[in-house]
């Protein structure tokens, strides 16, 4: 059967012809209109086409976030983030009574006011028991200047610190002792982790005050969890180092409560 516009077409150069159209139906959006521009090629659901285009962008954009979250991931991990607190933020601190509202907003107005604590060089000391969330506080203010600033981070425990120095004394070490204070002292926030529990010698102690008095220098920051009581810790530091805490004001964050850990086993 020839329709009227088969026999209108026969007369024209291909290329002038308008297309062919025949009614189809879609499975699944029902009837449609298709064209056949050439040959016997007829044109399918558009809407199934549209859908099929929405599916292969966000399937790129899904790939472009793995690869982000990697990179991301990798960014946390060579910032020595403990790979049980690399998920931890602001937004996930379980708040259950007025001091740890105070501990998560004085945590916040840290990370928020960062580009003054960074050209200040204003440290922050967090002191509590084991498990009240000093560390996932620590570790949101981290995440945060590095996403929102680009600073670089670097959490790492007293005892690692010092251990990371003395072991370039050794002979045969690869790196000078010079590069490992450095990785240190580079550092925009250091966030210094069970401040207090090192049994160092008085010159391992030395060492690390060396470390801390760089970065006071060159107006870096530092971040000191401890499980000590601000006495206690006064008294690891010593009265140099307050001076220069209070100095630049850091905040004492307490963290007096029970161990949520513990509290989660019984
Ligand atoms: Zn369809």
């Amino acid at each position: 059967m020839t329709t009227v516009q088969q026999a209108f077409n026969k007369g024209l150069p291909a290329v002038h012809r308008p297309p062919l159209e025949r009614e189809d139906v879609c499975e699944v959006h029902g009837a449609f209109t298709a064209y056949c521009h050439l040959g016997n090629v007829w044109t399918g659901c558009r809407l199934c086409a549209a859908a099929a285009e929405a599916r292969r962008v966000d399937l790129e954009a899904r790939k472009e976030k793995e690869l982000r979250d990697a990179e991301w991931q990798q960014r946390l991990g060579r910032a020595g983030i403990p790979e049980r607190f690399m998920a931890s933020s602001f937004g996930s601190y379980v708040v259950e009574h007025e001091l740890q509202q105070q501990a998560l907003d004085a945590a916040m107005a840290y990370a928020n006011e960062w580009a003054q604590v960074r050209v200040v060089g204003r440290g922050a000391i967090f002191l509590g028991n084991v498990g009240t969330g000093k560390t996932h506080l620590a570790v949101s203010i981290g995440k945060h200047v590095m996403r929102k600033h680009g600073a670089s981070v670097l959490f790492v425990s007293v005892q690692r610190a010092i251990r990371s120095i003395k072991d370039t004394w050794a002979r045969g070490s690869s790196v000078t002792e010079a590069q490992a204070v450095a990785l240190l002292t580079f550092p925009d926030l250091l966030i210094l982790d069970e401040v207090g529990v090192q049994h160092g010698s008085e010159y391992e102690r030395q060492v690390l005050f060396d470390v801390l008095n760089e970065r006071y220098e060159t107006r870096k920051p530092t971040l000191f969890l401890s499980n000590k009581t601000l006495d206690e810790f006064k008294v690891v530091m010593g009265e140099r180092v307050m001076d220069r805490l209070r100095e630049d004001g850091a905040p004492v964050v307490p963290f007096c409560w029970a161990s949520a850990r513990g509290r989660a086993l019984r």
